[in-house]
C-alpha cells in the first residue's frame, strides 16, 4: 500500500482562509478586528524565526497583530507587568507568550497569569482542565491542527484505536485527550512504555510527537493506519552541501509511507497547521468575548 499523503500545507492555506472570511466579516458587521499580541522573551533564533512568521500570517488574514520583543534578563516582575496590560487591552483578543523562556523566569506563572479568555495556546490551567472534563476550552493548537487533519480525512474517529506517542503538556496529552473527546480509544505512550511496537502496531492512528529523528518504522504501523508526525528534528545534511540541514519527523517516512492509509509529510504536515490554528483561535478568543456565535470548524 501506498499511503495518501495528508497535505497540511494546503490544509493550513484552507484554515487561514476560512479564518480570513470570518475576520472580514467580524470588521464590516461588528466593526471588531480580532488582536494577537506575541511576546518573545529573549533572543532564542528558532523563537524569533516563529513569532516573525506568526506576525506575518496574522496580518496576512487581516487580523491586528502586535508583538513585545523584551531582553532575555527581563524580570518576572516586568513581564507580568505585560502580560496583565495585555490581558486589559480589549483590542488583543489573544495573547500568546513564546515558549522555552529563559531558566529564570518561572513559565507556568507566567502562562497561568494570561487571562484563560485570551490564552490562544490553550496552555493555562483552566483551559487544561475544560479540555479535560469535555467543556468549551482554547485547545492547544498542534494538537487541534492534528485532529482537523484527522476529521478531515476519515470523518468520524468513533471507535478507532489511537496511540499517541509522547506525553507532553503541549502536544501529547491534549492530543489525546481530544481524540478520547472524538470516541477514539486512547493510548498514551512514553519513554517508559513497554513493547512500544507492539503497541503502536494496534493502532488505526499513531500521533507521534516524541522528539526523536525517524524513531518510528514502518514495520510498527499496521496495514491502513493514518500516522500524524508531529515530531520537527534538524539533521546534519552534508549531501546537500557544506554545512546544510534537512528536517524529518518522528516517524521513519518512507517505511511507514509504504504500509500506513495515510501519513503527514515533514516538512509540510502539522507545523503548517499550528501557525494556522493559532489564527483560527485568535478568532474564535474574539467571538466568544464579544458574545458573538464563534466559527464553525475551527475549533475541537
Ligand atoms: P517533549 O516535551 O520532549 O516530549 C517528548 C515525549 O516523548 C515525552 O513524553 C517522552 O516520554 C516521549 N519519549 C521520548 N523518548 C521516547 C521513546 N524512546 N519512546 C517513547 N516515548 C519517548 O516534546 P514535545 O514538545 O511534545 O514535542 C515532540 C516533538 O514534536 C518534537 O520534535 C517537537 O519539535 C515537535 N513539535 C512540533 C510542533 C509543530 O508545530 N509541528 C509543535 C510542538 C512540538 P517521557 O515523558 O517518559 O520522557
Amino acid at each position: 500500500m501506498t499511503a495518501k499523503i495528508i497535505d497540511g500545507k494546503a490544509f493550513a492555506a484552507q484554515v487561514r482562509a476560512q479564518v480570513a472570511e470570518h475576520v472580514t466579516r467580524l470588521k464590516s458587521e461588528h466593526g471588531i478586528t480580532p488582536g494577537l499580541a506575541v511576546v518573545l522573551v529573549g533572543e532564542d533564533p528558532a523563537s524569533q524565526v516563529y513569532v516573525r512568521s506568526k506576525g506575518k500570517m496574522t496580518v496576512e488574514a487581516g487580523m491586528k497583530s502586535v508583538e513585545h520583543r523584551l531582553d532575555a534578563d527581563t524580570s518576572e516582575a516586568d513581564l507580568l507587568a505585560v502580560i496583565e496590560q495585555l490581558n486589559n487591552d480589549p483590542e488583543i483578543h489573544g495573547i500568546l507568550v513564546q515558549l522555552p523562556l529563559p531558566g529564570h523566569l518561572n513559565e507556568d506563572l507566567v502562562i497561568n497569569s494570561i487571562s484563560p479568555e485570551k490564552d490562544v495556546d490553550g496552555f493555562h490551567i483552566s483551559n487544561v482542565g475544560l479540555l479535560g472534563t469535555g467543556q468549551k476550552s482554547m485547545v492547544p493548537c498542534t494538537p487541534l491542527g492534528c485532529l482537523m487533519m484527522l476529521r478531515d480525512h476519515h470523518g468520524s474517529l468513533s471507535g478507532m484505536d489511537a496511540v499517541v506517542i509522547g506525553r507532553s503538556n503541549i502536544v501529547g496529552k491534549p492530543m489525546a485527550q481530544l481524540l478520547l473527546g472524538d470516541s477514539c480509544t486512547v493510548t498514551i505512550a512514553h519513554s517508559r512504555t513497554k513493547d512500544l511496537a507492539d503497541v503502536v502496531r494496534r493502532a488505526d492512528i499513531v500521533v507521534a510527537a516524541v522528539g526523536r529523528p525517524e524513531m518510528v518504522p514502518g514495520d510498527w504501523i499496521k496495514p491502513g493506519a493514518t500516522v500524524i508526525d508531529v515530531g520537527i528534528n534538524r539533521l546534519d545534511a552534508p549531501e546537500r552541501g557544506e554545512g546544510k540541514t534537512r528536517l524529518v519527523g518522528d516517524v521513519d517516512y518512507d517505511s511507514c509511507a509504504a504500509v500506513a492509509g495515510a501519513i503527514t509529510p515533514v516538512p509540510g504536515g502539522v507545523g503548517p497547521m499550528t501557525i494556522a490554528c493559532l489564527l483560527a483561535n485568535t478568532v474564535t478568543a474574539c467571538c466568544r468575548s464579544n458574545g458573538l456565535a464563534e466559527p464553525e470548524g475551527l475549533t475541537a
